[in-house]
């Protein structure tokens, strides 16, 4: 029987209500956690990275992990702001440097725990919950994060023009490694950050239209992981990288995409239509497989290096 692939989820929002039964507030399904954990590994993903999105958030992924005792060694965690919730160092009762002690705190604290500096970055399509001056300032601030733990960054960029590259390259002595996680940038954006020495970060929304494929596809093999973004980005029917799916062995696919139903019509032990999980990360493993005509195992391992060199995990 052919060994299964070993992978590594680099990128899953596990604090996610969804994965409690929990959508917009309201209870819809049973907490089913554990499963999707269980479903995850039972597809050969060997970590997952619990991203980070704010402070609150960041406590909460750890605690999470030191609550599970099976988590050592499997479930880690992020720590810091995401642009669209930067505002929250302004609001912060003590103020912004507070803010900022108690991320580094946390980062400092939980060394076994925590993977990165992140997720934090630049977001222009989603203004509206906060401005480009706040977003800059507080980016600018979590590169010290970075250098005073001694971290990897994991990043966001969505449509900020040259600003993210920009900032990224000002502190980029400030850090050794970094991931610019959910990339859907153009080919040459790419290829500017991997001459940073940074790493591409895939999921299904890298992955939606033709452009996208062509892009993952020039991806050099050592700058390459990939990551679910979980509960969000799984690959749909209406994607381009949907008839890359065909060449998967059926004893593959039914770990990868285990059989699901809608929220409404929950079942313990199956999944939830349209919420990702990390178990669907094989599925982002052979659509780049087939891109880079690459056996998905050979890939896999490469994937697998690149990730432990970064993250320190092993
Ligand atoms: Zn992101």
């Amino acid at each position: 029987m052919q060994r299964m692939m070993r992978l590594i989820d680099i990128g899953a929002n596990l604090t996610d209500p969804m994965f409690r039964g929990l959508y917009r507030g309201k209870q819809a399904h049973a907490d089913d956690f554990n499963l999707v954990l269980q479903r995850a590994q039972e597809a050969g993903v060997k970590k997952m990275f619990i991203t980070g999105t704010n402070l609150e958030d960041s406590k909460e992924a750890i605690e999470s992990i030191n609550s599970h005792k099976e988590a050592t060694g499997f479930l880690y965690s992020t720590v810091g702001c995401h642009p669209t919730r930067c505002s929250e160092f302004d609001e912060y009762k003590d103020g912004p440097d507070a803010y900022f002690e108690q991320l580094l705190d946390l980062a400092l604290k939980h060394p076994s725990s925590v993977i990165a500096i992140g997720e934090c970055g630049l977001d222009y399509d989603r203004l509206h919950f906060c401005d480009k001056e706040t977003q800059k300032k507080y980016f600018r601030k979590q590169f010290d994060l970075a250098e005073k733990t001694n971290l990897p960054m994991f990043l966001h960029n969505r449509n900020t023009g040259n600003d993210f590259y920009d900032l990224v390259k000002e502190n980029r002595h400030k850090f050794k490694h970094g991931v610019v996680h959910s990339f859907t940038g153009t080919r040459e954006e790419m290829q500017k950050l991997c001459d940073l020495g940074l790493y591409i970060g895939v999921n299904g929304c890298s992955l939606k239209t033709q452009e996208n494929l062509d892009v993952v596809q020039a991806i050099p093999e050592d700058r390459l992981m990939i990551e679910t973004d979980a509960p969000w980005c799984d690959i749909r029917p209406t994607h381009a990288s949907y008839a890359h799916l065909k060449n998967i062995p059926e004893q593959d696919l039914t770990l990868y995409s285990p059989p699901s139903k809608k929220k409404e019509k929950f079942e313990m032990g199956l999944m939830v239509k349209s919420r990702n999980e990390p178990c669907t990360l094989g599925l982002v493993l052979y659509v780049v497989a087939s891109l880079k005509n690459k056996d998905p195992k050979e890939l896999s391992e490469i994937i697998w290096n690149n990730t432990c060199r970064v993250f320190n995990t092993v």
